[in-house]
C-alpha cells in the first residue's frame, strides 16, 4: 500500500505565510469584482486552536478573530488579550440565550442572532451592560434548521424585534449547504440584505471565500486555510 506523498512531507507554510496568501487571495477577488480590499474583513476563525497556535497570527499583526464557543473563547482570549492590544472578537457559532451575558461581555460582534428569544436575551443584556456588539442575523437559506439561522419568511419580523430590542444589526450571515455550489446562496443572501437595506454580509469560509468576496462579502470567516486542519 502506498502512502500519499502529501502526508509524508510537513507543510512548510507558517501561519504568517498563510495569512499573507489568504489576504492576497481576498485582494485579487475584490479586484475582480471591482471592490476595494479594505471593504472585506478577514475573520481568522481560531476555534479549537490553543493560544500558542493563535499567537503567530497576532505577532504577524492580525487582530480580528472568530470563535464558536463562549466557554472555550473566554479562557483563551483572557490570556491573549492581556498580551495584545486591539483584538476584535467575533462569535460565529450558535448561542444559547443563557450565555448571552457572557457573549456580550466577550465579543465585539455576534454572527448567530437567529431567533426572537435570543434577540430578547441579547437586548436585555445590552441595555444592562451598555455594551452593544455588532449583530449579524444568521439566515437559514436552504431549510437546514440544525445549523441554526432564521428561516427567510421569518426574517422581517426578527429584524423588527432586533431593532426594537436596541440591537445594532449590521449584517446578515449564512452558511450554505454542504456539497452544493455556494455562489447562488451567496448571491441570494446579498439580495435579501439589499432588500432589507442591511449593509454587511458575513459569508465565505476556507473553501469558498474568494467567490463570497466577488459576490459582496464584507466579512469572511476563515479557519482551516489559516491554521491548517482542526484536530
Ligand atoms: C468553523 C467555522 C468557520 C471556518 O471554517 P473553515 O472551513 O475552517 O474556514 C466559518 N464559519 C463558521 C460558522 C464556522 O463554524
Amino acid at each position: 500500500m502506498s502512502i500519499p506523498i502529501a502526508r509524508c512531507v510537513t507543510d512548510p507554510a507558517t501561519p504568517a505565510d498563510r495569512l499573507r496568501d489568504v489576504t492576497r487571495t481576498i485582494d485579487k477577488a475584490a479586484a475582480r469584482a471591482n471592490r476595494k480590499a479594505h471593504e472585506v474583513t478577514l475573520i481568522a476563525v481560531s476555534k479549537t486552536q490553543d493560544a500558542a497556535a493563535i499567537r503567530p497570527l497576532l505577532d504577524a499583526g492580525h487582530r480580528v478573530f472568530g470563535e464558536n464557543r463562549v466557554q472555550e473563547a473566554t479562557a483563551k482570549w483572557a490570556e491573549l488579550r492581556a498580551d495584545y492590544d486591539g483584538v476584535e472578537l467575533h462569535l460565529v457559532g450558535q448561542l444559547q440565550s443563557n450565555k448571552a451575558a457572557q457573549a456580550v461581555a466577550l465579543f465585539d460582534a455576534i454572527h448567530s442572532v437567529d431567533r426572537l428569544s435570543l434577540v430578547a436575551a441579547l437586548g436585555k443584556v445590552a441595555a444592562q451592560s451598555g455594551k452593544h456588539p455588532a449583530c449579524f442575523i444568521q439566515v437559514d437559506l436552504a431549510g437546514e434548521p440544525q445549523k441554526g439561522g432564521c428561516p427567510v419568511p421569518d426574517l422581517a419580523e426578527l429584524l423588527v424585534a432586533a431593532r426594537d430590542a436596541g440591537l445594532t444589526v449590521r449584517g446578515l450571515m449564512s452558511v450554505p449547504p454542504n456539497g452544493l455550489e455556494p455562489a447562488p446562496w451567496f448571491a441570494l443572501l446579498a439580495k435579501i440584505a439589499n432588500d432589507h437595506g442591511i449593509p454587511q454580509l458575513s459569508m465565505g469560509m476556507s473553501s469558498d471565500y474568494p467567490i463570497a468576496v466577488t459576490l459582496g462579502a464584507t466579512h469572511v470567516r476563515v479557519g482551516t486555510a489559516l491554521f491548517g486542519p482542526r484536530i
